[in-house]
């Protein structure tokens, strides 16, 4: 799989369409068959003294003070196009990760033909470790070639005419292969006790549609580059070189045409952008070249009878496409569309190296792949992620770990509460809504509360791509067999290992994964202010999404209702202009500027963050008599809370990654999310003795929550 299905804006399930995170993905593809000995991680303390760069000024650019050595400590590996904070923790999660496959793998072999495991934990184990072995079996890979990708190219090639499309399209919605749409299931915005079904905009293999149109040198040079990607990946598959160049050229074509009628990623988080719900005969009128409610059977999706079509508009342009291309360009498309699809780690070694060097080198800046093991644990962790997480948490997940969470979100619940009774541009019923919606929101900790029965999944030892395909497919139909039944407040959008953590706003709830709780987010060893700065600034980050541009539109019972007066709805809006505005002056690379609109709700998440976990430490401060004035190695408390903030974001990116990110992720480079946050807070600049008009204290500070 090319690591654009992770970052682009995917919209296949309700929380797909704005599940808000609070880092960027990781996003990686490489492949080396070296894997040598990994280098020994060890996880960073609460607050790292050596990170700091004393030689900067603190109210001048806090950034560059708190993380100013974090590039010369930690410079970016050559299988990486970015190293930060999170990096350190995902590399060790990842070596953790790994001696547990190694070990699953061993155990599985001994037990693979022998018996059938009877526990859920046991057998989980066996398939993460089957999955796992199998992926690292990279000789087996090779030695079978195109085989096994074979009968789906022969299908391809039997089709007579556009008409037998739907088929082979519902194929393919089931094991990832994202041609032309997408398709899958969501919570109903309007009414989120309902799972319905959702089709929406797809079908491109750049980034995302502003990929297609962009001016300048680095758009086209990257166009060009794509081109020339998917001639030799079709090249690869075996097409004579001549065709290959001609057909990519057809699919760039068909691709810019989908993209035309697609919609840009700042419009998308709208929610009333991308909710249209439509009888399924509606969707038929929009796009009557594919039969839909075939579509759907084939799916085992029955009796559809309204659903969200999210962007109308896509799926007339659709129509326009699938009149004016012959098949035979389709054909070509369909086998790009196929084998971009796929697990790269599953494709024979060419195949695997050419998506590395489009997506990978060329988009992210990347040198290097990453060594095999390392794409196996995390294609393990995509493909079996609870069972995974199982074994995981069984060993690395302290119940302390939990207990201290929970303490924190309460914490950080009670400042949120005592915000909103501060503020005095809402009126008191917006108010009053937005108080229920506080307290109806719910928190998930570490893992869920019943694991994932994967029986029904079939894990082969020895057949990689064929393990790859049937865990899409186990995992599609399990999205799609939700709708119409009650929803599962037990569901989970993220494995245990993942160092992230999310908002869903049609459940209203905020999910932080085993992965994230781990120093130096949560440090056991680490001072109270420097855990509130870690974790409690992520926790307030993802709580603050509920309220911001985006959640704030759906209710505490998840829906996208109207709760607010137009009078409080204008003001709001008015206030949210300040960041857009502040952001959107951030030079991030060369002539690119951060997108104050795209970024918005992750930097109100950032600022509203920063200000519960800030008050919510002077409560534990003063529960516990801690003493605010007494420095710690040469840090009073505050200015402890505010380091540890600082350097969750340390980060160091490639220019060509820098680039990748601003114009497709929501959330803001590093340096902004430190320097954009504290520069609003004037307890800050008080902490530090900074001077009013100094650049970390402004006379322009902006103030939402
Ligand atoms: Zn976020």
């Amino acid at each position: 799989m090319n690591q654009l299905s992770r970052i682009a804006p995917l919209g296949l399930t309700g929380a797909a369409v704005l599940a808000l995170s609070v880092a960027m993905l990781h996003a990686q593809a490489t492949n080396s068959t070296a894997s040598a000995s990994p280098a020994k991680v060890e996880l960073l303390p609460g607050l790292d003294r050596q990170l700091i760069d004393i030689s900067a000024d603190p109210c001048v650019n806090f950034y560059q003070y708190a993380c100013g050595n974090f590039d010369k400590l930690y410079p970016i590996p050559p299988d990486r196009s970015s190293y930060g904070g999170f990096s350190v923790v995902h590399d060790y999660t990842e070596s953790i990760l790994r001696s547990l496959l190694d070990q699953a793998a061993q155990v599985s072999a001994q037990h693979s033909t022998l018996e059938t495991k009877t526990s859920d934990y046991a057998a989980n184990e066996q398939k993460i470790g089957d999955y796992y072995a199998s992926c690292m079996d990279e000789d087996a890979i090779e030695a079978k070639g195109l085989k096994p990708l074979q009968p789906e190219l022969d299908r391809i090639a039997a089709l007579g005419s556009k008409k037998e499309l739907t088929d082979l399209l519902a194929h393919y919605q089931m094991i990832n292969v994202g041609a032309f749409f997408g398709y899958g299931e969501q919570q109903d915005f309007k009414d989120a006790r309902r799972q319905i079904a959702v089709v929406d905009q797809g079908g491109l293999g750049l980034p995302e549609r502003d990929y297609y149109f962009r001016k300048g040198d680095e758009a086209e040079k990257t166009r060009k580059q794509y081109v020339e990607h998917v001639a030799a990946m079709l090249q690869l598959i075996g097409e004579p070189a001549d065709k290959a160049a001609s057909d990519a050229q057809k699919i760039m074509t068909l691709e810019t045409a989908l993209a035309n009628a697609s919609m840009d990623i700042t419009s998308r988080r709208q929610p009333e952008n991308v909710y249209h719900l439509l009888p399924v005969t509606k969707l038929t009128e929009l796009t009557p070249a594919i039969d839909w409610p075939k579509l759907f059977a084939d799916t085992d999706v029955t009796e559809i009878v309204e659903l969200n079509v999210a962007n109308p508009g896509f799926f007339k342009g659709l129509q326009s496409v699938l009149d004016s291309t012959d098949l035979d360009t389709i054909k070509a498309y369909l086998r790009w569309q196929l084998v971009n699809s796929i697990p790269e780690y599953a494709l024979p070694k060419a195949l695997s190296r050419e998506d590395f060097n489009f997506y990978g080198h060329e988009l992210n800046g990347q040198p290097e792949q990453r060594a095999r093991w390392k794409r196996c644990v995390a294609g393990t962790d995509n493909a079996l992620g609870m069972a995974l997480g199982q074994v995981y948490v069984a060993d690395n997940f302290p119940a302390a770990n939990k207990a201290f969470t929970l303490q924190m979100v309460h914490d950080i619940e009670a400042a949120m509460g005592a915000e909103l009774e501060t503020q005095t541009w809402m009126s008191d019923p917006t108010k009053h809504t937005a108080e229920t919606k506080l307290h109806l929101m719910a928190n998930k900790i570490g893992y869920p509360d019943r694991w994932r029965d994967y029986s029904t999944l079939t894990v082969v030892r020895g057949d990689a791509l064929g393990n790859a395909l049937r865990a899409a497919d186990f995992e599609n139909k399990r999205e799609l067999n939700k709708i119409g039944k009650p929803v599962d407040r037990n569901e989970w959008e993220m494995s245990p290992p993942t160092v992230n953590a999310y908002y869903d706003p049609s459940m209203n709830d905020i999910n932080f994964p085993a992965g994230i709780l781990q120093a130096p987010f949560y440090d056991p060893h680490a001072t109270d202010a420097e855990n509130y700065g870690h974790i409690g600034s992520i926790v307030g980050h993802e709580l603050t999404h509920g309220f911001d541009d985006q959640g704030s539109q759906f209710d505490g019972y998840g829906n996208l209702l109207g709760w607010w007066s137009s009078d409080d709805r204008k003001k709001f809006d008015a206030m949210t202009d300040c960041e857009v505005q502040e952001y959107g002056n951030f030079t991030a690379v060369g002539d690119v500027k951060v997108n104050g609109k795209l970024t918005l709700g992750e930097n109100t998440a950032d600022n509203g963050g920063l200000r519960l976990a800030f008050n919510a430490f002077l409560a534990d401060a003063k529960r516990k008599g801690i003493d605010l004035d007494a420095k710690q190695d040469g840090y009073t408390p505050i200015q402890q809370f505010f380091l540890a903030f600082a350097q969750n974001w340390c980060d160091n990116m490639r220019p060509e990654r820098l680039r990748l990110q601003v114009q497709t992720d929501p959330h803001s480079p590093g340096q902004f999310r430190v320097n954009g946050v504290v520069r609003n807070l004037p307890e800050f600049g008080k902490a530090f003795g900074c001077k009013a008009g100094q650049p970390m204290m402004p006379a322009n500070a902006c103030h939402i929550w």
